[in-house]
């Protein structure tokens, strides 16, 4: 089922998301939800606050980036495949250059900025069958996760920007609080007035 993403500005995409164990109610359905609501909006990534749970898990869908040809064969390659559900993630070191890529996020349509991360990460977490895995990841998939990461600790990337960038798109931002935004996918907005 489709479910709307939840816009900039609401209360739900700030909150820090608590770990989850198995007795979370039907995890293997939020995350179908929050598979077939990312694809249907063509994201590479969604976390479960802007679905409107306050948790600790995000899903990655990084396929679109396959027949980027500006990538080489072997990231292509792996960002074709790389698609993985995070449960309890946490990132045990981020190491490297800061490297600037031009981000997106399904919460804040019509608005990329270039944001600085550091190129390679070491995360732990369980999938969805609550398995452990320890992985380093670098390039875009680590990208993704990062930006995915920081939702379930109530950041967004438009935090991460120069302040006077940020004071280029405040009125932007308000707008999409007020669902001011013309977007082909299920949204729901903290400030829409409904007439
Ligand atoms: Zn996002």
């Amino acid at each position: 089922m489709i479910v709307p993403v939840i816009a900039y500005g609401h209360h739900i995409v700030r909150k820090v998301g608590v770990e989850i164990d198995r007795d979370y109610p039907n995890p293997a359905e939020l995350i179908e939800n929050m598979k077939e609501s990312m694809n249907n909006a063509l994201g590479v990534g969604l976390a479960a606050p802007q679905v409107g749970k306050a948790i600790r898990l995000f899903i990655v869908d990084t396929s679109p980036f396959g027949a980027d040809e500006e990538l080489d064969d072997q990231e292509r390659d792996h960002l074709t495949n790389f698609k993985k559900v995070f449960i309890n993630a946490k990132i045990l070191k981020e190491e490297g250059e800061e490297w600037a890529f031009n981000e997106g996020c399904l919460s804040i349509p019509d608005i990329r900025e270039d944001v600085f991360r550091k190129e390679k990460i070491t995360i732990e977490y369980v999938d969805e069958n609550f398995e452990k895995h320890v992985e380093v990841l670098d390039g875009i998939a680590a990208r993704v996760v990062q930006h995915e990461y920081d939702h379930t600790e109530g950041i967004l990337f438009t935090d991460k920007i120069s302040s006077l960038k940020k004071r280029l798109i405040k009125k932007k931002l308000e707008n999409i609080s007020k669902g001011k935004v013309d977007i082909d996918y299920r949204m729901k907005f903290p400030l829409l007035k409904r007439r």
